[in-house]
């Protein structure tokens, strides 16, 4: 098998602590360049913009968008434009309209789009989805709340519209919840807490139900110190299952059914790599969806400024 080679675009935090070392230990790509304003990897060439790596390099043929949202548009547009196959960091784009552009532009150049959800990679998530496919489910809660100080320090665009506040983590809560219920739902009613000095919410406090009526909760809060919590609670017809730790452990009544390492970066890749292959693409924007809802219906509620 011939190795795609590949670029990664905006390179941040998520780009250096998990695409660098998922592509190193993926023979289906080779690294090949970087682009970035202010950042560079030693041993792989480095442009500054998108645009001068798609002008100089036309033998890249993937793209990894690592950037902020904000920017994804833009940036995906010229990489088909160009004929790479491109895969975009969570969330997909900054509105579900780009999204479903960037959708049927991918689909007319011929090219791989794949809109990751790195949180469906977590070892638990797939057993789960397939225990809970023979069940009825009665209630889900789900508690996602982590210290943003943590980790997103220095981080201004998460904060700004488009940015997504709490939801930049509770997305990939949703995006596991979407996967692994068996009946679509919808949101009923939503809280966002909205720092005085912020544009995106600290906190969000979310109820939706499905077609059976199932309650469905979920609270994202940025504010927590010490322990970060990142859990899901089901209760079924045939018993609970718990996906706590990201969805790395599952517990299924009172048996650990699985405790994985963190290989979600490793899944990615292989996904791309087999979209690739096959020549086809994988964008799914029901995490988005639901985030928009919550944006559309959720009551926004004013708590104190957030300062660093
Ligand atoms: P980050 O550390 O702020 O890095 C993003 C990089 O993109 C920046 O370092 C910057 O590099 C570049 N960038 C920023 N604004 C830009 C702009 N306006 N135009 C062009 N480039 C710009 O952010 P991150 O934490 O890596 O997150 C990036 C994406 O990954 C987000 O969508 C996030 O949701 C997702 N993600 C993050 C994590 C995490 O733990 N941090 C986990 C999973 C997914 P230059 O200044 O060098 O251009």
């Amino acid at each position: 098998m011939n190795s795609t080679s590949i670029a990664i675009v905006g390179f941040g935090k998520i780009a250096r602590d998990q695409h660098v070392p998922a592509l190193h230990d993926n023979a289906a790509f080779t690294l090949d360049a970087v682009a970035s304003r202010n950042a560079s990897l030693e041993g792989v060439a480095h442009f500054r913009d998108i645009q001068t790596l798609l002008d100089e390099r036309p033998d890249i043929q993937a793209i990894s968008l690592c950037a902020p949202p904000q920017v994804r548009y833009s940036q995906a547009r010229a990489a088909i434009a160009a004929g790479k196959h491109v895969m975009l960091e969570k969330p997909p784009g900054a509105t579900l309209s780009e999204v479903e552009d960037l959708r049927a532009q991918a689909e007319h150049a011929g090219v791989t789009l794949f809109a990751t959800w790195h949180s469906r990679y977590a070892a638990g998530v797939a057993q789960a989805r397939e225990w809970l496919n023979e069940r009825r489910v009665r209630s889900v809660n789900v508690q996602w709340k982590e210290d943003v100080r943590r980790w997103h320090p220095g981080q201004e665009w998460i904060w700004e519209a488009g940015g997504l506040g709490v939801f930049d983590p509770g997305i990939n809560a949703l995006s596991i919840i979407t996967a692994i219920l068996p009946e679509p739902f919808f949101l009923t009613q939503g809280e966002l807490a909205v720092p005085a000095n912020r544009q995106g919410p600290i906190a969000a406090t979310l109820a939706f139900r499905d077609a059976h009526d199932a309650d469905i909760r979920a609270e994202f809060d940025w504010r927590q110190t010490g322990p970060q919590t990142w859990d899901i609670h089901i209760e079924t017809d045939a018993g609970p299952l718990s996906l706590t730790q990201g969805g790395s452990r599952l517990t299924i009544g009172d048996e650990v059914m699985m405790e994985g390492g963190d290989a979600e970066y490793p899944g990615l890749y292989a996904r791309f790599a087999e979209l690739i292959a096959n020549g086809e693409s994988d964008v799914d924007v029901a995490p988005l969806r639901h985030v928009a809802d919550a944006f559309l219906l959720g009551q926004r509620v004013s708590v104190d400024a957030f300062h660093e």
